[in-house]
């Protein structure tokens, strides 16, 4: 399924769920069903050019660009050091400014990778707070899921049920145990988003399966990324989902008044 069906399956889902639950402040609606969205592509930051992983990085061109730049730079800071040893003269100050290519050569290698670094150091900093200022374990979960990411496969360990299933209950408890409700209707918001989005790619052909056994796999195959069926799906979501939000911004009384109204 792509970003655009997944959100409108999230924002769906999680609209359903709102009007059967509804929270009472449309504040918070507004900023869980934010959290939904959010959530149903959050997924794909596994995936290293999805919406998600784009969103801290640099574009495919620039990713290029900056590796070229890099080798360039690493090669000139070898060669200003190599070249005076093999004998050949090299003026003094480009000499000792060896480091200073090389140092530059390297950042542009970092900047290339930017979505590791990000990932890498977010995920080290949630750590961090969870074992210096005794954060909730939830803290702990979502910074190891971080280190994580750059190093696994899309599709794999965040795409099963059972790490939906831990980060569910983590953040749950977290929200739980939080008296803001902002953490709580993010927390929420991400749960829905997260399940919303495996559930979209069930209905796919790749499907998902079991973090113990690739053998439990499951896909429905109802349709091909990206084509007809999932962007009738993806309308047909579009058009729940603001039937329930007219639903939940319409005072009830005034719905009652108006339906009596037209049959009486
Ligand atoms: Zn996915």
């Amino acid at each position: 399924m792509n970003k655009a069906g997944h959100v409108a399956l999230g924002v769906a889902a999680g609209s359903v769920l709102l009007s059967f639950w509804p929270s009472g402040a449309i504040t918070s609606s507004v900023v869980y069903i934010l959290a939904v969205a959010v959530g149903s592509l959050a997924p794909d930051l596994d995936h290293k050019t999805s919406t998600a992983s784009n969103l801290i990085q640099l574009s495919t061109k620039n990713r290029r660009f900056a590796q070229s730049l890099g080798s360039l730079l690493l090669l000139l800071a070898a060669a200003l050091w190599g070249l005076p040893r093999l004998g050949i003269e090299v003026d003094e100050g480009w000499v000792r400014s060896a480091p200073l290519w090389a140092a530059a050569g390297a950042m542009s290698f970092l900047l290339a990778k930017l979505r590791s670094l990000v990932l890498l150091g977010v995920g080290a900093l949630l750590l961090a707070a969870y074992a210096i200022y005794d954060w909730h374990w939830f803290t702990a979960l979502a910074g190891g899921a971080l280190l994580l990411l750059p190093m696994v496969k899309h599709r794999g360990i965040i795409h099963t049920p059972e790490f939906a299933l831990a980060l569910s209950v983590g953040a749950y408890a977290y929200a739980q145990q939080s008296e803001l409700w902002m953490v709580q209707a993010i927390s929420m918001g991400l749960i829905v988003g997260w399940w919303a989005h495996l559930v979209g790619d069930l209905f796919g052909r790749e499907g998902i399966s079991s973090l113990f056994s690739k053998r439990v796999h499951l896909a429905f195959r109802l349709f091909d990324n990206g084509g007809i069926g999932e962007r009738m799906l993806a309308k047909l979501c579009w058009g729940v989902s603001i039937l329930c939000w007219i639903l939940l911004v319409v005072p009830v009384s005034w719905k009652i008044d108006r339906l009596s109204a037209l049959f009486l």
